[in-house]
C-alpha cells in the first residue's frame, strides 16, 4: 500500500512532507512526487524509484512552498512510469491518491464527450479530469471535489489542491484509511499515521464517506450525508 502526505503551514513544507514520504517507505512503492502550491500555480516533481531520487530533486531545485500534498505509488493501473506518478493534474487540480477507482473507464469515457482526454495510464488522473471539468463548468474547487467523489465508485483516500487556493486543501476517505494531523497554525494528512506524528501528537481519523475541507488554521468534516461532524482527536 503507498502513502499520502499532505501539509498547510506557515512554514516551508517541503522537506516536512519528503520525510513523511520516507516514513510511509516500509509500505513499499514504485515512485514518489510532490506538488507545491507556489505563487499562483502548482509546482510538481516527480520521481521513478526511491523517495531519495525526489529529495536529491528538492535540494536541487529547492522550491518554496507553504501548501503540498505527497505520495508514494504502488502502481495498480498503469506501468510505474515518471508520467504515471502521482500527483496527476488537469487544469488548475492536482490529486493523489490511494487505492483504485472502478468507474475510471466509463469515466473517462463520458469525458471524451467532452473533449477531456487521459494523458497517462492511470485510473487517479480521472478524478483531476473529472474534478477540473467541474470547475472549468464554474463550480467552486470544493464542489467540484464533492460532485466528482460521488461519481466514483471503488476505493479510496484523496487529496486535492486547486492552483491560485494557497490555503486550502480537501481530502476524503473511501475505504482507505486517511488521517488528519492539528499543528499550531498548521494542519496535516497522512494516510499513515506513522508519517504525521513528528509533525504533530493530535490526531483524528477520517470515517467512512468523510469529506475534509482544510486551511492552516481549520479543518471542517462533513460525512457521507453531507452533514458536519468532529472526529474525535487522540
Ligand atoms: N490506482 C492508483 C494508481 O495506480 C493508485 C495506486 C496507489 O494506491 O498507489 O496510480
Amino acid at each position: 500500500m503507498c502513502g499520502i502526505i499532505a501539509a498547510a503551514s506557515n512554514r516551508n513544507v517541503g522537506k516536512l512532507l519528503v520525510q513523511g514520504l520516507h516514513k510511509m517507505e516500509y509500505r513499499g512503492y514504485d515512485s514518489a512526487g510532490i506538488a507545491l502550491h507556489q505563487d499562483q500555480d502548482i509546482k510538481h516533481l516527480r520521481t521513478l524509484g526511491k523517495v531519495q531520487l525526489l529529495e536529491e530533486k528538492m535540494i536541487a531545485e529547492k522550491p518554496k512552498s507553504k501548501l503540498g500534498i505527497a505520495h508514494t505509488r504502488w502502481a495498480t493501473h498503469g506501468k510505474p512510469t515518471l508520467s504515471n506518478a502521482h500527483p496527476h493534474q488537469f487544469g488548475a487540480v492536482s490529486v493523489v491518491h490511494n487505492g483504485i477507482i472502478e468507474n475510471f473507464r466509463e469515466l473517462r469515457r463520458e469525458l471524451s464527450e467532452h473533449n477531456i482526454h487521459a494523458e497517462t495510464d492511470t485510473d487517479t488522473e480521472t478524478i483531476a479530469m473529472l474534478t477540473g471539468h467541474f470547475i472549468a463548468k464554474g463550480q467552486s474547487p470544493t464542489d467540484a471535489a464533492r460532485s466528482t467523489l460521488k461519481k466514483l465508485d471503488g476505493a479510496f483516500a484523496v487529496c486535492f489542491l486547486f492552483a491560485g487556493y494557497d490555503d486550502l486543501m480537501i481530502a476524503a476517505r473511501k475505504g482507505s484509511p486517511l488521517a488528519i494531523g492539528y499543528g499550531k497554525g498548521e494542519m496535516f494528512v497522512g494516510s499513515d499515521a506513522i508519517a504525521l506524528t513528528p509533525l504533530t501528537n493530535q490526531l483524528s481519523y477520517l470515517e467512512e464517506g468523510d469529506f475534509a475541507i482544510l486551511t492552516r488554521q481549520s479543518v471542517d468534516i462533513h460525512d457521507k450525508d453531507g452533514q458536519p461532524v468532529q472526529r474525535e482527536k487522540r
